[in-house]
């Protein structure tokens, strides 16, 4: 597997390459910003962005697609119960004084059960509404690790008082489905450090009455 991590755009998102080591194919997690820093590192790992996801469209977490879609050509891959929140971009950005670049329609909507593949590497979609309606986690069994965006973090779980969140929502989403992944699934967030799934389970005070 090729994983890099790259803090992003104007709230330092966590931006993750992803892929197969083979192949050299690769897909880029929520390109928040810094395109060009983003493309330079594929282009350092020999490698080919054959797919641009989202894990949600919160505008942090996507002001590079449209330049990143430019420089390598790939397809942006969305949740499909997140169109609202995608066509609302430019109104989020304004609500922190921040220009979003438009984003460009999506060419694939994903969702529950859909597979994701970068040449042998694949990420299985997973939804888990309730931070925003059209959250998505992208696991991988063969190498253990989830990417779950603003859905939970070390120690915390995402915020819900934006447009279309929940918290009920987001627990039973934390509780249904991330809960259920084995317990060493290393779990990477929109924000902060690693962790996985069992130390969530065991610390994390906001979820500790739903294990
Ligand atoms: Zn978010």
């Amino acid at each position: 597997m090729l994983l890099q991590i790259m803090q992003v755009g104007p709230l330092g998102v966590n931006c993750y390459i992803v892929g197969d080591d083979a192949t050299r194919q690769v897909v880029v997690i929520d390109p928040g910003g810094h395109a060009r820093q983003i493309n330079t590192t594929v282009e350092n790992l020999r490698a080919r962005v054959c797919g641009i996801v989202l894990t949600h469209a919160h505008f942090d977490h996507l002001m590079g697609v449209e330049a990143l879609k430019r420089a390598t050509g790939a397809p942006l891959l969305v949740g499909a119960q997140e169109k609202p929140v995608l066509e609302s971009v430019e109104r989020q950005g304004e609500m922190f004084g921040i220009a979003v670049p438009p984003v460009p329609d999506p060419e694939r909507w994903l969702s529950e059960g859909d597979v994701v593949e970068a040449g042998n590497f694949k990420l299985q979609v997973y939804e888990v509404p309730g931070h925003s309606p059209g959250s998505i986690a992208l696991y991988n069994a063969d190498n253990a690790i989830v990417f779950v965006g603003d859905v939970l973090m070390r120690g915390t779980i995402g915020r819900t008082d934006f447009p279309g969140g929940s918290p009920e929502v987001l627990l039973r989403s934390i509780r249904t489905k991330l809960y259920t992944l084995p317990d060493a699934t290393q779990v990477y967030s929109g924000h902060g450090p690693m962790t996985t799934i069992g130390e969530e389970k065991l610390l994390n005070p906001f979820t500790k009455n739903y294990v």
